[in-house]
């Protein structure tokens, strides 16, 4: 069975692009996992644990036919793999993948919660999730989500960095 999920991807130590590029590669190298859409990347004041440095976000669209918890251990594996090391709670990563949705599913396990928990209360989930998600809706919530986007404190702490389909373009995987 196909599977449509979205994966948020955060980046702030080292070269936060070529984190993000390379985490899209290693997630998708999977021969049960394809991307299929990308959000612009955006460049981020810290939320949580403010003395770090700045992040990159964006969000990705993947099908695969891995079940939710197969897809959270690549997650995982693939952010090992890319030297994150788990110090400061909500401190400065490598890397940082994040399940958003998958299908319209509730899990609500130890290991893996989806919809994330934390997605409607962060600006620099949203803004690339609604960037590239026109469904717009969340099994928890029925009111469309450009609303709770709306109310969102910390907006302007989301600035675009990298636009997709911009002069720079970027293609994080060659198809
Ligand atoms: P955060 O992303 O909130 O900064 P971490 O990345 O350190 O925190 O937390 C990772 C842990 O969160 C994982 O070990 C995983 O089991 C758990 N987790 C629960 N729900 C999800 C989800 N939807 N996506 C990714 N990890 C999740
Ligand atoms: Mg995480």
């Amino acid at each position: 069975m196909e599977n449509t999920a979205f994966i948020a991807l955060g980046s702030n130590m080292g070269n936060r692009y070529d984190n993000m590029v390379s985490a899209i590669k290693k997630l998708t190298s999977h021969s049960k996992i394809k991307l299929v859409n990308y959000s612009s990347i955006y460049e981020t004041d810290p939320v949580g644990y403010e003395d770090q440095d700045l992040f990159l976000n964006m969000v990705i669209e993947i099908t695969t036919e891995l079940n939710a918890n197969e897809l959270l251990d690549r997650c995982l594996t693939t952010e090992f793999e890319l030297g994150r090391k788990r110090e400061i709670k909500w401190g400065p990563r490598t890397i940082d993948l994040d399940i958003l949705t998958f299908n319209q599913e509730n899990i609500e396990t130890e290991k893996l919660m989806v919809p994330h928990p934390r997605m409607l209360e962060r600006a620099f989930v949203m803004i690339p999730f609604l960037e590239i998600n026109h469904d717009s809706r969340l099994p928890i919530k029925d009111k469309p989500l450009e609303a709770w986007l709306n109310e969102l404190p910390d907006k302007e702490g989301v600035r675009i960095w990298k636009r997709k389909n911009g002069e720079d373009e970027f293609v994080p995987i060659e198809s």
